[in-house]
């Protein structure tokens, strides 16, 4: 599956599952998709929960800004670069991300950077309508 395939697949979830849950305020939706209450009800939603594993080792991981709104990504990149072609950055040039540099490619290595999925940072961008904070990245 292609980044932009999965994009589109887990918005469709992330949908369904707000869909469900217009009763509850922004507040409630936030603590909702904690990790520990999404590997209980909506196991669907990400690979990691059959294991009951995490993306991110830290606690109180938060699964509503999975992917994140800083992610920008182009399938057929955006230039290339002494033989590499880049497929994807930052927005914010966050300090806790990397890149993936292989023989013919970079892309954004997002593995140590926790901005998405912190509840402060969910609640300053918070959206109902998860293609909407997303609109940016693909
Ligand atoms: S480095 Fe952090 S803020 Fe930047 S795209 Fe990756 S997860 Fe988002």
């Amino acid at each position: 599956m292609t980044y932009t395939e999965w994009f589109y697949q887990h918005g469709d979830k992330h949908k369904a599952i707000m869909d469900r849950l217009t009763h509850l305020s922004a507040d409630e939706v936030i603590t909702y998709f904690r990790f520990e209450n999404m590997v209980e009800k909506e196991p669907d939603f990400c690979e990691l929960y059959k294991e009951n594993k995490k993306c991110h080792d830290i606690p109180g991981l938060n699964c509503y800004l999975c992917a994140c709104p800083n992610f920008r990504f182009k399938e057929k990149g955006y230039h290339e670069r002494e033989g590499k072609t880049l497929y994807s950055t930052c927005s914010i040039a966050s300090k806790e991300g990397g890149q993936f540099i292989s023989e013919d490619a970079i892309h954004q290595d997002c593995t140590k950077c926790l901005v998405p999925h912190s509840e402060s940072y969910i609640k300053n961008v918070f959206d109902r309508d998860w293609f909407e904070m997303m609109e940016n990245v693909c």
